[in-house]
Formats: C-alpha cells, structure tokens, sequence
C-alpha cells in the first residue's frame, strides 16, 4: 500500500492535531478560507442546572488546497472527543434519507448489474437501511458499522461487522464473503482521519470489475446556500467533485458518474471504478465545468466569506429588531449544526429563550453547547406560542414548518440561511 497518510494521527490521543499540509495532497502551504471562531464540542452538553466550568473549544478554520482543491478544517479533533461513549448515535433514517438509499439502489443497477451471488458492502452501514434495498433486489449484502446501532441491523436480518473498516476489516470480509461488486460509503469520507488507507481498503474489498460509490456533502452545495453551519469537527473535509476524483485518481480509481442529491441540504453522488472498467458518462464533465464555472478555488472563496459574514450581521439585526419589541424566540431543533450557527452567530439565552427537540430526544434537558440555552420538548411550543421561532434545521425548513403548523404554533418563522428571513 502506498504510504499517503503522512501526518500524524489525532485518534486515541486525547487531544487535537493541526492541519499544517493538505490531507490529501500532502502540499503546503494552505490558503485561509474563513474562521468561525473557537467552537465547543458538539456532543457534550452539559444538564441544565448545572454551573458552566471549564470546558475545551476548537478552532474552527477552513482552509482550501491550492494543489488539489480540496476543503478542509485545519484542526483535527481526536474522535473520542466528539464521539464520547454515551454520543446519541442516532440511525437517522429520515424519509428523505430511506427515499435517497432507495433510489442509489436503483440508480447503481443502471450502472452495474448485480446477480444474486453479487456481494454488496456499505461501510459506515448504520441500521442498514441501504443495504435493504439491495437485499430485497436479491443480493447478498453486508455492514460495517463502528457504532451499536449495527447490532439493530442484525436484528433486522441485515449481516452486519461491529468495528471500524480499514486494511484488517476489509482482508477479514473478502476473505470471509469474497470481493464485492458494489461498496458503498454515505458520510463516511468526510468524517475519516486516514482517508488514504480507507480508498486502499475498499480497492483491497473490491471485485476486479466493482463499482465504488460514495455520498458526501457536497462543496458547491454549502457555498451556494452559504451552509457555514455544517462546518465542524466532525467533517475533516468538504468535497467538490475535482477534490474527490483528485483523491481517487491517486489510487487508480476513475469517477464514472455523478449526481447531486437533495440529502443533509445538498450532498453529491459520486461513482467510480477501476480506470478503465466502465465507460465515463457525461454527468461528470458537466459537474466538473459547474463547479470551474462557479469557482471554488480560494480566490472565490474569499466571496464566501464575505457572504458568511453578512448572514450574521443581519441575523443578529432581524433578532435585535425583534427583542426590542420585547418578542420571544425559541430555535427549532438541536443538530449539530445548530451549534456551529448559535455559537458563530453568538446567540446566547438572552436572545434565544430555549431550543425545543421532539419528545425522546437525548438532548432535552440539556444546554445547547457553549451556552446556557436550553434544549426542552417542543410540546412546550404549542402551550407558549412564542411570537417567533428560529428554524436550526433551515435545511428542511419547508418540511418543518407545514408540521409545526399542524400541530398548532401560530408564530412567525425565522429562516436563518442563505439570507436571514422571516417566512
Ligand atoms: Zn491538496
């Protein structure tokens, strides 16, 4: 295998490491997208009642590559810091997610056409919502899954390895199920330190004439609707097209096709193989000539950030406007994501009463991180009727706000991305 992983790892150390050289590439030095300031970890918030004490944050820089193109945080957190072990890991098989899984199924069977005895791999598998769909189109399938929630899968009838996939996982499930046709990675390349090791794994799982495919946020996608807020420590790397062929051309892997997908606010689908196994469609040129025509090199990102902060000043102006009228507002759910915007935009309890999560949420009974806001059960929103809510899934927003009122919450509703908006 080919020793591409050069910098040091964060894993099982405790603490962080700094990005000095592109994680992909390996060039230096990079050039500065945009800084959000320090942010706290996700995942650990603290109960409500609870005095604030000292609590670690991490600097949320984004950097772009000037060689391979790639965007990338230039801080990398030990994993066992965002993923502490009581993290809610969470399936989230959403509607818009089992509806995606359903149709990359269908989408992948254009491309490759998978026998009964053809093995299908996701990694990162979760519950196995994807791999369903390929065992009921008559396939053999199996998970990898590092979290618990693989063991629901396995109760589902869904095969499904506890552990963390790399070299040893992927010789231990070829050996065991043989090469796979299909293997398949959603969210996983963006969260993975060694990424190197993960490409080199798959072509070690992969059958001669396999067929790689491979969901991520999609770069284009942030920067069109200004998405900053899906920007931290858990996604190492935001992806274009051309950083990501880049890095799978580095292996002898070619991309083959490519989609955009309406999943996690705009993410990309991204096929490759063996160069030369499969004939190229023409979705990948056109993709990359989008993104060339769009510019998202670091000059033009520079407009980005100039975007980025407006967003806030007039966030922070239609919520000044509000509170002088002595107007409530409470957030509307508790992503990650939510996080980096509260914490970025500097939204503290004065401003923001509470956040609500549906009943069952782990996060109820908590403060949102870095602050002493609230999480509490959105029950309380039709009891209250707030003047205003602030929608933190934004992303979702027209799937969100037929369902509030439904239920009954007769308030305005703040959509706080691309551009600050009272819909
Ligand atoms: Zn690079």
């Amino acid at each position: 295998m080919a020793v591409l992983d050069t910098a040091p790892l964060a894993a099982h150390t405790g603490a962080s490491v700094v990005v000095e050289r592109c994680q992909v590439c390996d060039h230096a030095p990079l050039s500065q997208v945009l800084f959000l300031g320090y942010l706290p970890p996700v995942n650990q918030m603290r109960t409500i009642g609870q005095l604030p004490r000292e609590q670690p944050a991490y600097p949320a820089l984004v950097l772009s590559c000037p060689r391979c193109s790639l965007v990338q945080l230039g801080l990398i957190v030990d994993k066992e810091i965002l993923f502490p072990p009581d993290y809610p890991y969470t399936s989230g098989t959403t509607k818009i997610l089992r509806d995606n899984f359903a149709e990359l199924y269908e989408e992948s069977q254009t491309i490759v056409s998978m026998g009964p005895q053809d093995l299908a791999v996701d990694i990162g598998s979760n519950d196995g919502t994807l791999l369903g769909n390929f065992q009921r189109g008559g396939h053999r399938v199996q998970g990898i899954e590092p979290s618990q929630v693989g063991n629901l899968a396995n109760q589902r009838g869904i095969p499904t390895t506890i552990g963390f996939f790399g070299r040893a996982l992927a010789e231990q499930t070829r050996k065991q199920h043989g090469p796979a046709k299909i293997v398949t990675a959603t969210n996983v390349f963006a969260h993975i330190e060694h990424i190197h090791e993960i490409v080199e794994s798959i072509l070690l799982l992969m059958d001669e004439n396999g067929v790689f495919v491979s969901e991520s946020h999609y770069l284009l996608a942030l920067v069109e609707m200004l998405q900053y807020d899906t920007i931290y420590h858990e996604h190492l790397r935001h992806y274009s097209l051309q950083s990501l062929q880049y890095l799978l051309q580095m292996h002898g892997l070619e991309v083959i096709h490519a989609r955009r997908i309406p999943t996690h606010g705009g993410s990309i689908r991204v096929y490759a193989a063996r160069a030369g196994a499969y004939p190229v469609r023409p979705s990948v040129g056109e993709i990359l000539m989008n993104e060339a025509a769009a510019g998202l090199d670091a000059e033009h990102l520079r407009t980005f950030k100039d975007r980025v902060v407006q967003s806030k000043l007039e966030l922070y102006g239609l919520l000044r406007d509000i509170k002088r009228h002595g107007h409530r507002v409470y957030g509307i759910g508790a992503p990650s994501r939510a996080s980096t915007l509260i914490n970025y935009v500097g939204l503290d309890d004065g401003i923001l009463d509470c956040v609500l999560e549906i009943a069952g949420s782990l996060k109820i009974g908590k403060y949102m991180p870095g602050t002493l806001i609230p999480v509490m059960e959105e029950s309380r929103l039709y009891k209250d009727q707030p003047e205003y809510v602030l929608l933190l899934s934004w992303h979702i927003a027209d799937e969100l706000i037929p369902k509030l009122r439904q239920k009954g919450y007769k308030g305005k509703y703040i959509c706080p991305l691309p551009t600050p908006e009272i819909v």
